[in-house]
């Protein structure tokens, strides 16, 4: 019997391996930031952290965790309600809400529990779920765990978003909620939220937003996605992560109106059943935001490297998708090319990785770069020099 299963298992890791599939982790030795040390010694130019703002390794949010690692502890070695909240946490829920412009705040250990737990507390089997097809993988799994009914309309396609909103009138869904990434982060394009906000007011559908690849820069004052395009206010639920721009470390975080956090915190399974975020974290993340309300010069930077690097790429006749965003995806098609490519700009110092199925759709594989804001000049140059080498040696330009 075991031995079946344990067959089977052999046999699906030699499939992924022999498709090319396989995913090698390389592993680093020194902190997150734009130049790093491979555990070898080797040291390579890093562009593909989410660490857009620079904050992973940063004096001040490190000073702020080894003080609250004094005054607080460890960890709280409990989940939020029986005694595992601290002043900290309330404090980064009022402070998130208020710079994203929200009644309230849950805190929830990663993004991908914000995504787990919203759907299932809020939507039921009368209710419709109407959701973009290359959503993060955390949403697609939030929106199984629901009976509603779910729709799936193509990657930013308005006419079938429209579509499904009008199957969910048909089978008299008494709510409906339309379902995005602010970004997308395979393909650094942002979700088209002016329509997308239309088409909600039209057929009175409520909107939520994943904004993992935006919050604390993208947006004037790093507000995200809505604050790109003017439209805040208009999203309903707002999910994020501490994860990236924020400082890097973990958690994540639902923003919406009073009431709902409120049902969130008495019904959200991971927020319930899960330990509480470390106040170290909790008060690094606080730092951050502090940098992020302050330090504009963060964002002005962020955004001339976008500018620069994604036009350089270009005019050396790389396919790159997305808009002005720091996620620069080169596409190249085949999962062996990218993984041998990846490979090769790793030898001439560069550490970008390669991105094939399942991440990303069969066919559709890419190096996915992206810029931080601190990223010099120098650095950007010596990226496109490499890959204008690898590029032609692999026969690609
Ligand atoms: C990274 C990411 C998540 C997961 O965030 P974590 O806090 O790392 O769990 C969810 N959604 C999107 C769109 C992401 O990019």
């Amino acid at each position: 019997m075991s031995k079946s299963f344990y067959s089977s298992i052999d046999k699906e890791v030699e499939n992924i391996r022999n498709e090319g599939l396989f995913k090698e982790e390389r592993h680093i030795s020194s902190p997150q930031q734009t130049e790093i040390n491979l555990i070898d010694g080797q040291k390579v130019l890093n562009f593909c952290a989410n660490d857009y703002l620079g904050l992973a390794n940063n004096d001040e949010i490190k000073k702020a965790a080894r003080d609250t690692l004094e005054t607080d502890g460890f960890g709280m070695a409990s989940v939020r309600f029986i005694c595992g909240t601290n002043d900290l946490h309330q404090k980064l829920e009022k402070r998130l809400s208020r710079f994203l412009g929200y009644e309230d705040c849950i805190l929830y250990v990663a993004c991908f529990d914000a995504n787990g737990g919203l759907f299932e507390p809020l939507f039921h089997a009368e209710d419709a779920i109407i959701s973009d097809e290359l959503n993060h993988a955390s949403i697609i799994d939030g929106i199984r765990l629901t009976k509603a009914m779910r729709f799936r309309y193509k990657h930013s396609n308005m006419q079938s978003l429209e579509e499904c909103l009008l199957r969910a009138v048909d089978q008299g869904a008494r709510h409906k909620v339309i379902v995005t990434d602010g970004v997308f982060s395979m393909d650094g394009s942002f979700a088209k939220l002016d329509s997308i906000v239309g088409l909600a007011k039209k057929y009175d559908a409520l909107i939520m937003v994943d904004d993992c690849h935006a919050t604390g820069f993208i947006g004037k004052q790093g507000k995200g996605t809505a604050e790109y395009y003017g439209l805040e206010g208009e999203v309903d639920f707002l999910t994020g992560t501490l994860g990236k721009a924020l400082g890097g470390a973990s958690g994540g975080f639902t923003c919406a109106n009073k009431n709902v956090i409120d049902l969130l915190k008495q019904r959200s399974r991971p927020y319930l059943f899960s330990n509480a975020l470390s106040p170290s974290i909790v008060s690094a993340s606080l730092k951050a935001l502090d940098i992020v309300e302050t330090d504009h010069e963060r964002r002005e930077r962020i955004n001339e490297n976008t500018k620069y690097f994604r036009s350089k790429m270009k005019n050396l006749g790389y396919t790159i998708l997305g808009d002005e965003h720091p996620i620069t995806p080169v596409m190249l098609g085949d999962a062996k090319i990218a993984q041998e490519m990846s490979k090769r700009l790793l030898e001439k110092g560069l550490y970008a990785i390669g991105f094939f199925f399942p991440v990303v759709p069969e066919g559709k594989a890419r190096i996915r770069l992206q810029v931080n804001s601190e990223h010099k000049k120098e650095e950007l140059d010596k990226a496109v020099t490499i890959f204008e080498e690898v590029g032609k040696e692999l026969g690609i330009l």
